[in-house]
């Protein structure tokens, strides 16, 4: 296999070439799916070591598989970290981050506009005896007030969906390293292509891999990638006692043979050649479609009784973060109010292109009432704080041809005035 060395690599290119290429075994030129649960040895003592990672190798793919390890590697590479672990889920990656860290008895502080299934999580863990604190956005002043000795971690959104803020990662990163306490990032919204989380600061990025990453929607993933520059020193942290000795890959080390391991929410070799492949075009779909969504947000500021929120636009309160953080670019997403549910319902039910489906990042427009959905279970506060209203309509946008699905939205916006 040739490495590329020599040469520094943009986006696009270290996507197909980069040094985590993969090993080949015919010279296939994407890593296989091996649909297999074990990997046989020709002695005892091979397997042992293999099974006790004391040598490179496969032995049950729960633990490790190549077509896994391959996705693992990429997604290393393109976030800047030292290594990363593929879950079967988005919840479930946040889920072994977390309890990989957490002890009963432990606080977190995260932001009350995250993902509505990650607030629900949250709620799950308290029984547990993990209490988490919510603010209604991450930032040092909102914070500050609520660290005490037993805050054990800050969880935030990159770009929250459906909030569409932007956390300032740089500031509330250096703010918590001084306080010794790791910002973990979800950074499912704004994928590897707009930002690396990991370069400002944030300690562990997590993403829903089902998203942007798989790209056409066909598998449920999710993805956690270490910077290895948190000091996870057992006096603060109990369980890492032991795994000090992994150095920079303790957090990696304990996971692996932890948690993650037996718990056993692994992803399934299949899933991970899906994403595999849609990770090869993320650099295309993501410039396509955010600038889709920029134009598509200026539409629809121009319409009248229509408002858009937008982290791309002027207008937007995180403009200045999206051009920090985000190249100049918004992410994919937007969300609009259109007055009430009814006009929110008739403008979906007029809409021709965009699929209506509890989902984002797919190539296809998608369209969700989050209220009635995904949100349903949020308390008024986190309903407000995450800008969803009644008249809400949140729009993932996919990698048609802009003009027809702003036409779309015309059509139907027009429709909907008629009928009323
Ligand atoms: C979808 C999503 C999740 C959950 O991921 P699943 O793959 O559905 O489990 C977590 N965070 C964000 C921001 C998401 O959009």
């Amino acid at each position: 296999m040739k490495l590329l060395r020599v040469i520094t690599l943009n986006f696009n290119t270290t996507l197909l070439h980069g040094k985590t290429k993969g090993k080949t075994f015919l010279g296939e030129t994407t890593t296989p799916i091996f649909q297999v649960n074990a990997f046989s040895h020709e002695s005892p003592e091979k397997l042992e070591r293999v099974f006790n990672n004391k040598a490179p190798g496969y032995a049950y793919s729960r633990i490790g598989n190549p077509t896994i390890t391959a996705f693992e590697n990429k997604i290393a590479e393109l976030e800047h970290g030292i290594g990363a672990v593929a879950c079967s889920s988005g919840m479930a990656a946040i889920t072994m981050t977390l309890l990989n860290i957490l002890f009963s008895g432990d606080e977190v502080i995260a932001a009350s506009g995250l993902f509505g299934g990650t607030i629900d999580l949250f709620g799950d863990l308290s029984p547990f005896g993990i209490t988490t604190r919510f603010v209604n956005h991450i930032s040092v002043e909102n914070i500050e007030p609520l660290i005490t000795d037993k805050t054990k971690a800050v969880f935030g959104e990159l770009i929250g969906n459906p909030a569409l803020d932007i956390v300032d990662i740089e500031k509330v990163s250096a703010y918590l390293h001084e306080k010794g306490i790791p910002l973990i990032i979800d950074s499912t919204t704004a994928t590897p292509y707009l930002v690396n989380p990991l370069d400002h600061g944030a300690d562990i990025v997590v993403h829903s891999s089902s998203k942007y990453i798989n790209g056409s929607g066909t598998a449920i993933s999710g993805i956690i990638a270490d910077s290895g520059k948190f000091n996870w020193s057992a006096e603060r942290y109990p369980s890492f006692s032991g795994y000090e000795k992994f150095g920079r890959f303790a957090f990696l080390s304990k996971l692996r043979n932890g948690i993650w391991r037996n718990i056993g929410a692994c992803l399934s070799p299949f899933n991970a050649y899906l994403n595999s492949i849609g990770l090869e075009t993320l650099g295309l779909r993501m410039e396509k479609a955010c600038n889709t969504a920029k134009q598509l947000a200026e539409f629809f500021e121009s319409v009248d009784g229509v408002t858009v929120n937008y982290p791309g636009l002027p207008s937007s309160p995180y403009y200045e973060l999206a051009n920090k953080y985000l190249g100049g670019k918004g992410g994919a997403i937007l969300t609009i109010r259109t007055g009430s549910k009814e006009n929110a319902y008739k403008l979906i039910n007029a809409l021709q292109i965009p699929l209506i489906a509890t989902n984002i990042g797919d190539v296809r427009t998608l369209v969700i009432h989050p209220y009635s959905t995904i949100y349903a279970h949020a308390n008024h506060e986190q309903k407000v704080n995450a800008g969803v209203f009644e008249d809400t309509i949140r729009i993932s946008v996919g990698i048609e041809d802009a003009e027809d699905l702003i036409g779309d939205f015309k059509q139907a916006i027009d429709k909907t005035r008629s009928e009323n």
